[in-house]
């Protein structure tokens, strides 16, 4: 007998190594029993050493591949990741608000590890201007955060102030990520509700360099659990886990900043 999953959809960018991007966000949701859908918006020739070059898809084709997936699938979830620049920034929001696709989490992908610019700095206001009103959650690391806030973020007191100041920017509820703040022992991420309750979800730091794809992994997670129907708290509580099962666990691919063991 045919069985039924819960669809979820990626906007985002390839990374033809596979271990970021669209292909972080397709695993993860095939992880979660959750049948993924993408809308393919750049392709990054990568691999774990870093980008070597990018190619930003034409507005015609996003356009068609939002139509063809509005016009056959049943999207419950919905994340973007890398948008590249301010023209695919319009394009997502206009067919973010012509389709009904569900809660929409954004993932403000910015730069990659290897420090490749992901989205051109002139599209951080049309992100905000556009994305951030449509976010159902918003989940940035320090540097998203600080560059969406103009906060600049050394503790978590400024994780706290940045969180609610990305609230009144219209994103409904936010999750800071903390594992970049150096000082810390534990990675701690903030948690902002829409009706104002808050919380830290602390997990173990670990010395690797398996981190490719880490953010787009926890958004995609969160994404695929949404479309499930588990509720947004427990949805953010499960991405916790599950990325830092897959940072622990790590696999041996490629020879810089692995990916993560989504077997795990
Ligand atoms: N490449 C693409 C296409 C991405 O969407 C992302 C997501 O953030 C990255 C690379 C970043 O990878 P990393 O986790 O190494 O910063």
């Amino acid at each position: 007998m045919k069985k039924q999953f819960p669809q979820a959809l990626t906007i985002a960018g390839s990374d033809s190594g596979g271990g970021a991007g669209m292909q972080a966000d397709l695993k993860t949701m095939q992880m979660r029993h959750v049948f993924g859908a993408s809308v393919v918006v750049a392709v990054t020739a990568q691999n774990t050493r870093g980008v070597n070059d990018a190619f930003t898809l034409p507005k015609t084709i996003i356009d068609e591949q939002f139509e063809a997936i509005a016009d056959d699938l049943a999207i419950k979830a919905v994340k973007s990741g890398m948008l590249a620049n301010s023209d695919t920034v319009r394009t997502v929001a206009k067919n973010l608000r012509k389709f009904n696709f569900g809660p929409y989490i954004l993932d403000p992908v910015m730069v990659a590890k290897g420090g490749a610019h992901l989205l051109t700095d002139d599209a951080v206001a049309t992100v905000k201007q556009e994305l951030l009103p449509l976010a159902s959650l918003v989940t940035p690391n320090l540097p998203e955060a600080e560059v969406l806030t103009g906060i600049t973020i050394k503790d978590q007191g400024a994780m706290r102030v940045a969180a609610e100041k990305l609230q009144t920017l219209g994103a409904k509820n936010v999750l800071v990520k903390g594992g970049h703040l150096d000082t810390e022992t534990a990675a701690s991420d903030y948690v902002l509700l829409a009706d104002g309750t808050d919380f830290w979800l602390s997990g173990p730091r670990f010395e690797t360099i398996n981190t490719h794809g880490t953010g787009d992994t926890i958004s995609a997670c969160i994404a695929a659990e949404i479309a499930k129907g588990t509720d947004l708290k427990s949805a953010i509580q499960i991405g916790k886990a599950y990325v830092t099962a897959t940072i622990r666990d790590g696999i041996l691919v490629g020879h810089g900043h692995g990916p993560l063991n989504h077997w795990a």
